[in-house]
């Protein structure tokens, strides 16, 4: 069957939900899309930085992720507004909703993205370009913000499409288009390559999209790594991974922590890890659920979020096991770009852990799982009873918070991301 995926992007969406908000509950006689205009927080925290711009901004140099204090100084009229992540999880919610009644299969990306499987819609829906059109004509006149839509027969593809040019637009970008509009592309707007792959990239002489997918796959790998295979592939436009509808019913036990300062080195990101499993699997333990999938979210100084998914195959609350999975995912997804934000998460919930005995063991080094699920359980009794601080790993000793909350969970993940 012809597969074919869409991804949807809002455009500038917490500037668009701002301006929508000013416009319809506040009344003001403003549009934020057509002045200098950022969103932006409290200038005297990790957080004052800019978390989206209007076009108009956009000419006088401002940039996401920025310090506001930089874009002042770029652009002194200004117009900041502090964000208002409530108005923004209602209109997500409701461009959610939209999409799921127009699509088989909808997997939400983050607040303002999600991808569409349309693969089987051409006889209810006609051609896929058209149907695209009507949808995002729907979601501007229902919900008054716009929308770009990227089609190709992969995630991949799609999403590298939706970027094309914007606002209100949608474009295609299958494989025998992929010479033409993906190639020609500076490397560091493939998906996954970060400012230091990008430099890197570039002492290897290679500058364009169409330069990685020329390249030989096993010296990418000998510079990069696993991550190098990924970039060859992406290069080539293979993405042969699903789109996953997230059902109401599999929520998901995460955490993650904004940085003070930026991370820049492998064990100091790893211990940041340890200790969001750490709370992660205490909150598993006390709900005395399971799961089966560990995820590990990075977003680097330059504010591209980067998220690895595993599955387990035996599912678990440990502590350990679930932190030995992090770390997994953290070495195939990290690039060297310096770390502003790390999140881990885990799903597919079960309540049982439904271990199956190993018949024939291979690592007899591993620590035994029941055994860790015992030391797991006896070390959230002592903390429970005589405070979180009680029990701490010997790593922590030397400072560093062991067990980290990030933010509370009604701005945590999705939430608390810039949406371009
Ligand atoms: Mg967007």
């Amino acid at each position: 069957m012809e597969r074919i995926i869409f991804h949807i992007d809002v455009n500038s969406a917490f500037l668009s939900w701002q301006a929508k908000y000013e416009l319809e509950s506040l009344h003001l006689d403003r549009d934020l899309r057509e002045i200098p205009a950022a969103v932006g927080g409290d200038p005297k925290t990790r957080h004052g930085i800019v978390l989206a711009k209007s076009s108009p901004a956009k000419k006088y140099g401002v940039t996401t992720g920025e310090p506001l204090a930089h874009a002042l100084e770029k652009c002194p009229q200004l117009v900041i507004v502090q964000p208002r992540f409530e108005e923004y999880v209602q209109n997500s919610r409701a461009f959610i909703r939209i999409l799921k009644e127009a699509a088989p299969v909808v997997e939400q990306a983050s607040i303002d993205e999600a991808y569409c499987d349309m693969s089987g819609t051409r006889c209810i829906y006609g051609d896929p370009a058209a149907f695209a059109h009507r949808l995002k004509d729907r979601i501007r006149d229902e919900l008054h913000f716009t929308v770009n839509i990227g089609i190709s027969d992969c995630k991949l593809l799609a999403k590298m499409a939706s970027d094309f040019e914007k606002p209100d637009r949608v474009h295609t970008l299958f494989p025998d288009e992929i010479r033409e509009k993906m190639w020609p592309l500076p490397a560091r707007e493939l998906f996954l390559i970060g400012r230091s792959s990008a430099k890197k990239l570039a002492g290897l002489g290679i500058r364009t999209i169409g330069d990685i997918a020329a390249m030989d796959r096993g010296l990418l790998q000998l510079h990069f790594g696993k991550q190098g295979i990924t970039m060859w592939e992406f290069a080539n436009g293979i993405d042969p991974s699903p789109v996953r509808e997230e059902s109401d019913a599999a929520k998901s036990y995460g955490n993650s922590v904004t940085l003070r300062a930026d991370v820049t080195d492998s064990a100091g990101a790893k211990k940041i890890l340890l200790s969001l499993c750490e709370t992660v699997g205490a909150r598993l333990r006390a709900d005395k659920v399971y799961i089966r999938s560990v995820t590990v979210t990075i977003r680097d100084c330059d504010f591209r979020t980067t998220s690895h998914q595993a599955a387990l195959e035996n599912a678990t609350n440990v502590t350990e096991i679930i932190y030995e999975q992090a770390c997994r995912l953290f070495g195939q997804l990290w690039d060297q770009t310096p770390i502003r934000l790390l999140g881990v998460s885990t799903g597919k919930i079960t309540d049982g852990a439904c271990s199956q005995m190993e018949l024939f063991p291979t690592k007899a080094a591993s620590p035994d799982p029941e055994k860790l699920s015992k030391l797991n359980a006896a070390i959230d009794n002592i903390r429970g009873r005589y405070g979180e601080d009680s029990v701490k790993r010997a790593r922590f000793l030397e400072g560093g918070s062991h067990m980290t909350r990030g933010l509370s969970k009604a701005k945590r993940g999705r939430r608390d991301g810039p949406a371009e």
